[in-house]
């Protein structure tokens, strides 16, 4: 779908006109295209607090990604410590003295914080960003890496927890499509953050900003892949995969390597085939909601040898004040968006349909988190997905198999564009980017969680909204 405002906010005049009246001017967002490199490209400044654990796969991270050039903040105590570092992993890293008046620019900031033990060592924060925040490019990227709350005590539980509050008030700060994130990781898992550097550092992540993602140690160790086909080899069934944001993941997942079925239902059979058809995929024509959904899903499975990846995608709504709801409104929602979900789950596990390294991922809303006027079914079914994340993440990692959810805000599809102008403006531009994002945008977050580098990703839910302001 078009967004009018923005293509004329950016045009010569345009731009003039509204930064006069300063009305926002939602950045073209810098998005992967074909043929370029998965990282940013330009200068990447990293630091670290003393005693942080993360920097050395921060470090080896950078180091395959010959478009980055890495440079160490010369004024912190331990400059000289982080460049013996990079010195023995082979990066190349310069040093770089913050100076205000000085024209450097960075694309990405990156700060390793797992050492902060107290409220008053949060102090190395400000140190390192305080000098170099306005120095960023347009659409760089901030990353922020921590110690999982949870598994502390004491004062250092208290100042990782503040991370949270740091990183999100970077992320409203920063502007010009620049997003900001933190990942947290456990003690002893460190290598499991190279999947979340990848993506956070790369132009797949263009519309995700203000996220807490949670790394732990994977149980087992993936088997080889290469980071630009990462689901070569694997097979992938996506619901509700003939249009928008379901017929992008498709595609994601199709780009990197992996075999799809699309399945939609019997209706929608022209455009799923014509989705198939462009990625070569093959499809399944179904009615997730049927009686014996789970079982031909489950039966599709063992033809081909198992799915590694299942993307519960198919979502409806219907939208009523609650007093006004009918009963199948509420019935239809809660059925397609969450209750077959579960169904489908449990009769593919069961079955040997996903094993070892699956991955299964399902999409919620921010209106899951939030709530939203007239949408208490479908905010209902949406936070229900986050539920299931939470209910069975234990229970699959037991079987090596990862449960995310990704959670939508404003994404111009079918969907947005049927709800009317004003609720649709405002929508659009209630976020830092102050625009709507692209099912690119969802099925690149969906490909994150899918590729076999994110084994120690489990129980997230990463929202793809441009950082909104509702459920922040
Ligand atoms: P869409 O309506 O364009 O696509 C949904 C697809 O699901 C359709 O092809 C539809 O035929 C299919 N489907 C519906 N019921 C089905 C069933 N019973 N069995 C099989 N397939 C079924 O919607 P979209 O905007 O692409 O949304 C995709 C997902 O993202 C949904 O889960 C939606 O709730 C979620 N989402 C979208 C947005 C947004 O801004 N567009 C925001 C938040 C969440």
């Amino acid at each position: 779908m078009s967004d009018t405002y923005q293509a004329i906010a950016n045009s010569s005049m345009g731009k003039a006109l509204f930064g006069a009246i300063n009305l926002p001017i939602p950045v073209i967002l810098e998005r992967w295209q074909p043929g370029q490199a998965s990282f940013i490209k330009g200068r990447v400044l990293v630091g670290a607090a003393n005693g942080s654990t993360g920097i050395d796969t921060v470090l080896a991270t950078l180091k395959g990604a010959p478009e980055a050039q890495v440079a160490v903040l010369a004024n912190t105590g331990n400059a000289t410590e982080l460049q013996k570092k990079a010195g023995k992993l082979g990066v190349s890293a310069d040093n770089y003295t913050a100076n205000r008046e000085d024209d450097a620019k960075f694309k990405g900031l990156v700060f390793d914080a797992t050492g902060i033990q107290n409220p008053d060592e949060l102090k190395a924060l400000w140190e390192f960003f305080h000098p170099v925040i306005r120095k960023l490019d347009k659409c760089a990227r901030v990353v922020v890496i921590g110690r999982t709350p949870e598994k502390q005590t004491g004062a250092a539980r208290v100042a990782q927890r503040a991370l949270e509050g740091f990183t999100r008030s970077v992320g409203k700060e920063i502007k010009k499509g620049a997003t900001a994130q933190l990942v947290y990781v456990d003690e002893g898992a460190e290598a499991q953050l190279a999947s979340p550097l990848h993506f956070f550092l790369s132009p797949k992540s263009a519309y995700v900003s203000g996220q807490v993602v949670r790394a732990t140690e994977a149980g087992f160790k993936a088997a080889k892949f290469d980071w630009d086909k990462p689901l070569a080899g694997k097979k992938a069934l996506v619901t509700g995969g003939s249009r928008g944001i379901g017929a992008a993941i498709a595609e994601v997942l199709a780009r990197d390597g992996a075999t799809v079925t699309v399945l939609d239902i019997p209706p929608m059979a022209d455009d799923l085939n014509q989705v198939a058809g462009q990625i070569g995929g093959d499809t399944l024509e179904l009615d997730i909601t049927a009686d014996d959904a789970p079982a031909t899903i489950a039966a599709k499975a063992k033809e081909i040898g198992g799915y590694d990846v299942v993307v519960h995608n198919a979502g409806v709504t219907r939208d009523k004040m609650l007093g006004n709801m009918p009963e199948k409104f509420w019935d239809m929602v809660l059925n397609i968006n969450i209750a077959s979900q579960l169904r489908i789950n449990e009769k593919l596990l069961a079955d040997g349909g996903m094993g070892k390294g699956g991955r299964i991922i399902s999409i919620s809303s921010i209106a899951g988190i939030a709530g939203n006027l007239g949408q208490t079914n479908y905010g209902t079914s949406k936070a229900a997905v986050i539920g299931m994340i939470d209910a069975y993440k234990d229970e699959y990692a037991e079987k090596g198999i990862t449960i995310n959810a990704v959670a939508p805000g404003f994404i111009e599809t079918q969907m947005t564009a049927a709800i009317p102008f004003t609720i649709r403006e405002a929508g659009r531009r209630m976020n830092a980017m102050n625009q709507g994002g692209q099912p690119v945008d969802v099925a690149e977050t969906i490909a994150f969680f899918a590729s076999p580098a994110s084994q120690g990703l489990t129980g997230n839910v990463v929202r793809v909204c441009g950082q909104m302001l509702l459920g922040a």
